[in-house]
């Protein structure tokens, strides 16, 4: 049985498989289309439509239609369509049950085993949530994959062999991420990630879309049309038309017409690239921050510069990048490589889960049970032993995401308190991690108890601000002798490669100590399966 890599996109998604050559093949939608529009039209109480047909019928019945739903993962979160209640788990499950149905249509075979793509920067709960989506659909999750770590796979295939060091630029509908990969023989490793989960192609419709109803009011100043929904919506779906016209022609026309007044418009790729100047100026901030980063692991050459996302075919992203930074930067299937390494990923996990002990790299040393096991998973996979062998050994290593931190206080002279977020676990740590133990001290006369409280970085970048992180989990030490204000108390990080943190602190006087885990506020088994039966009874079509 085929396993398969899902690049379930905030805005598009798309599906493939390594067929029996071993190589990468899309599976086109229902429609015959190679990436499908991630979004959901609720149309009656038993029936769901995925896909192009979904995103045109936004304009006519917004309310029961969902799109940008990957923003919401990992949060609590719910909508109600005909009576029916959802999470962007169920959701996103209704996606891809819609992709695996069209797949297992083209291959003739049943979809299971799959692999979904994640963004590097997702934590915990939305990692969570993703894995859960893929449960709900009926699907049997091998595992997650960071969209770059995926989209250096697909590209390493076509690469020579050996070291090198890549970076990754990913501009595709609603994000933005920049990520270093270093590929070493059969170790693949994150280095650093950063980005911008708010700025992606929909910002780039955005500003012609605005630009359009401005010519139109410019001929038709007493126009009400700035405020018919109806006249919005066709804007925006003519803007990203005329934007992707844009990446290959130089000027492209519109006409536009609301209550008898019309308008004709052109714009050219010059006066598109003006308009939008700025939100590509931001992807190269970022991508210096990354390449700042890089350059604090000792990292200042890149072999290669890979272009992914959608976005990147606007010819300014490779223009620019060349100016900026003296690039030359590759565009390799920029909107499908992500699904193409995820297939790849998928039947390197499918490897593994078929040998459990040689999920470390051992499978070429060992002895005659080894060999039974690698023939037996050759065999159900349809592969050579020689080539079981070589992807068992294959490591993927990610990082931290985001920095990890606790809340700590500054109680001025006058009594007034100060909070921040004193980051312990850094982000683009190599995971599994573990901090040495940090030393903190009370902050008040005669404490007994000592409240460890858990903060995440939810901005962009690390700060010490309250407002700029998000409290994930706390504990308490309780039961201690007044302790003298100052008294020393250490805290240590670690995480997992699933991304599970764990917290240690110790009042060092005492030895009283405390063991957070920081549990996921996801859905739980009951949820899943009960969204599972409730999801089973639409009939969903593109
Ligand atoms: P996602 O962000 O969901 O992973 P993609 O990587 O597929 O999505 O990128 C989708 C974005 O790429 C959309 O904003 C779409 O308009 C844009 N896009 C697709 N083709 C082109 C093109 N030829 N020129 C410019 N933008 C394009
Ligand atoms: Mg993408």
């Amino acid at each position: 049985m085929a396993t398969y890599g899902i690049d379930l996109g905030t805005t598009y998604s798309c599906v493939a498989y390594v067929d029996d050559t071993g190589r990468p093949v899309i599976a086109k939608n229902a429609i015959g289309q190679e990436t499908t529009p991630s979004v959901v039209y609720f149309e009656t109480s038993d029936n769901v439509v995925v896909g192009q047909d979904a995103k045109g019928s936004a304009k006519l019945f917004p309310d029961q239609v969902v799109q940008l739903i990957k923003r919401q993962m990992g949060q609590k979160f719910e909508l109600e369509f005909h009576g029916a209640k959802h999470t962007p788990e169920s959701i996103s499950a209704l996606i891809l049950k819609e992709l695996t149905r069209a797949a297992a249509e083209q291959t003739n075979e049943e979809v299971r085993d799959v692999v979904i793509t994640v963004p590097a920067y997702f934590g915990v709960a939305e990692r969570e949530a993703t894995r859960n989506a893929g449960e709900i659909a009926g699907l049997n999750v091998l595992n997650l994959i960071p969209e770059p770590v995926a989209a250096a796979l697909h590209y390493e295939k076509l690469s020579a062999e050996g070291t090198s060091t890549i970076l990754v630029y990913d501009l595709g509908g609603g994000t933005f991420d920049t990520t270093v990969i270093r590929l070493d023989g059969d170790d693949v490793r994150v280095l650093c990630t950063d980005g911008d989960h708010r700025l992606g192609g929909a910002d780039w419709d955005q500003r012609i879309a605005d630009h359009l109803l401005e010519s139109f009011l410019a001929e038709n100043p007493e126009s009400t049309a700035g405020e018919s929904e109806d006249f919005l919506q066709e804007l925006a779906i003519a803007a990203e038309d005329m934007k992707k016209g844009l990446s290959s022609a130089t000027s492209r026309r519109y006409n536009m017409r609301f209550d008898g007044a019309t308008a004709r418009v052109e714009v050219t790729r010059e006066t598109f690239e003006s308009l939008t100047e700025d939100l590509l100026a931001r992807t190269f901030e970022i991508t210096q921050r990354t390449l700042d980063a890089a350059a604090a692991q000792g990292i200042s050459a890149f072999d290669d510069v890979l272009l992914v996302g959608g976005s990147v075919r606007m010819p300014a992203v490779n223009e620019g990048l060349r100016k900026r930074f003296g690039f030359e930067p590759k565009l390799h299937d920029p909107d499908l490589a992500v699904a193409k390494g995820a297939a790849r990923f998928a039947l390197i996990e499918a490897v593994k889960v078929r040998l459990p002990g040689e999920a470390d790299g051992a499978a070429a040393a060992s002895g005659a049970a080894a060999e039974r096991e690698i023939e037996q998973a050759a065999d159900q996979l349809g592969l050579e032993p020689e080539k079981v062998r070589r992807l068992a050994g294959r490591r993927v290593t990610t990082v931290v995401p985001r920095a990890f931190g606790v809340k700590t206080v500054d109680v001025a002279d006058d009594g007034a308190e100060s909070f921040s977020v004193s980051h312990v676990l850094k982000a683009n740590t190599a995971l599994p991690a573990a901090t040495e133990p940090e030393r903190f001290a009370t902050a008040y006369e005669e404490q007994t108890e000592i409240n460890i409280e858990i903060w995440e970085q939810a901005g962009a970048a690390e700060s010490e601000d309250l407002a700029d992180n998000a409290k994930i989990g706390e504990g308490i030490i309780t039961g201690l002798p007044r302790l003298r204000k100052g008294s020393p108390i250490d805290i240590s990080f670690a995480m997992d490669e699933l991304g599970t943190l764990r917290v240690y602190a110790v009042e060092l006087q005492t030895n009283k100590d405390l063991h957070i885990e920081v549990s996921i506020q996801g859905l739980s088994e009951t949820q899943v399966s009960q969204a599972k039966e409730a999801i089973a009874r639409y009939a969903v079509s593109e």
